[in-house]
């Protein structure tokens, strides 16, 4: 029989109902063997072991800036409309470099190891099917990854015009739980205000954080579809328009409650990101930043962000609710 291509790029598959294996192992297990048949990836890692890193307390919150410049092409990426057109999408099957491959999930979906590592595990989780980034529509895959990853991950989206790298290929992130220091600010004291009950989830409105962050909250992950699909049909008849409001998303749950964190978006880029010489600031908001990692490639900018310029590119880039 000729290998078809899926079955070349395919490490292990998972089946949710099917698998008796442990998903997250199984990425680990993939990441190890990619680290060593795969020379780039072993790259990245190792110039993520050498990143530096600082913290900054800015009011409410704080935030942790990587110095890494191996996410250079991934921060100044071109990923306006045309360039995307005209590119080979490097999310595709028959794209995908020779070396790299991945975990079938789902029969949906293949889960790579991204050799531009924000984390020390840091998967991109790829459509089969080169569709474009929408987030309503493929929900139900979110959250069924966010249970088979399990409560020591969290699962990521950026939508097409806010930080996605692919916006046409349709994909998620996998990284460690409780690496974005937002995780831990949402649930400290009275960080939240309750707005309304959809079914059993609750959404609420943070507050005192800087940015704008809706925050779905339910015991069961049962009613968060339905709950999430309100809230960005809400999101949409507010701003008046048709396609997806940009927002970014990230989402993790303890076992016993399932957290959907909500990011509504102004833009995608802050002005200072477009600045030419020593004024531009190279930070790219992507869903990562605004759970608190500002990643920059450039030794310039981590030296001299700091709590104004970090609040200013929060608040430009989020969008404040009238609600
Ligand atoms: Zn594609």
């Amino acid at each position: 029989m000729i290998p078809t291509l899926l079955s070349m790029k395919m490490h292990a598959t998972f089946d949710s109902i099917q698998s008796s294996q442990n998903l997250s192992e199984l990425c680990m297990k993939l990441l190890s063997e990619q680290k060593k048949t795969w020379p780039d990836l072993e790259q990245g890692y190792e110039t993520l072991n050498n990143v530096k890193a600082r913290e900054i307390l800015c009011s409410g919150f704080s935030v942790r800036v990587q110095h890494n410049p191996g996410r250079v092409r991934s921060t100044l990426a071109d990923v306006g409309e045309k360039s995307v057109k005209e590119r080979p999408c490097f999310l595709c099957l028959n794209n995908l470099p020779e070396n790299q491959k991945g975990v079938l999930y789902q029969k949906e979906y293949l889960i790579l190891c991204n050799p531009m590592p924000v984390f020390s595990g840091h998967f991109t989780i790829a459509s089969l099917v080169h569709q474009p980034q929408a987030i309503a529509e493929h929900i139900d895959a979110f959250l069924q990854l966010m249970g088979d990853f399990g409560s020591h991950w969290s699962i990521l989206y950026n939508g097409p015009k806010c930080g996605a790298s692919a916006p046409d290929h349709l994909h998620f992130q996998a990284i460690p739980s409780g690496k974005m220091p937002i995780e831990q600010e949402i649930t400290g004291e009275k960080k939240l205000v309750r707005m309304k009950q959809i079914d059993s989830v609750w959404v609420s409105r943070a507050k005192g954080l800087g940015r704008e962050i809706i925050v779905l909250e339910a015991d069961e992950p049962i009613d968060m579809a339905g709950a999430f699909k309100s809230i960005v049909a809400e999101l949409k008849k507010a701003l008046n328009g048709d396609d997806e409001p940009m927002l970014s998303v990230a989402g993790f749950h303890n076992g016993n409650k399932w957290r959907l964190m909500v990011f509504p978006r102004a833009k995608h880029r802050p002005d200072a990101f477009f600045r030419q010489g020593a004024d531009r600031v190279a930070v790219s908001p992507a869903v990562i930043e605004m759970g608190g990692i500002l990643v920059t490639p450039m030794e310039k900018d981590f030296e001299c962000l700091d709590i104004s310029v970090v609040e200013g590119i929060f608040k430009e880039v989020s969008l404040f609710l009238p609600w």
